[in-house]
């Protein structure tokens, strides 16, 4: 499985699409086990376990703490 995921999608060109069949549907499937089992972050679209309260990724990045309704600049040290 880890070895289908990287695989270039280059690699499943329409050429050899029947020799690949098999291939593509594995990757289709994989897909949709991505987009039915585990939710994607609203800002940045990374596929993670857990979404926040804000519908958010882990991650910390000025744009996601916006989100959560953090306006703090990242480079200012918040005060309160
Ligand atoms: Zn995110």
């Amino acid at each position: 499985m880890s070895a289908v995921l990287a695989a270039a999608p280059a690699d499943v060109e329409e050429k050899d699409w029947a020799a690949n069949r098999e291939v593509t549907l594995e990757r289709l499937r994989i897909v949709d086990m991505v987009h039915e089992g585990k939710p994607a972050c609203r800002l940045c679209g990374q596929i993670v376990n857990r979404l926040d309260a804000f519908g958010l990724c882990s991650k910390t990045s000025e744009p996601h703490r916006q989100r959560r309704g953090d306006f703090t600049p990242a480079k200012k040290a918040r005060k309160r």
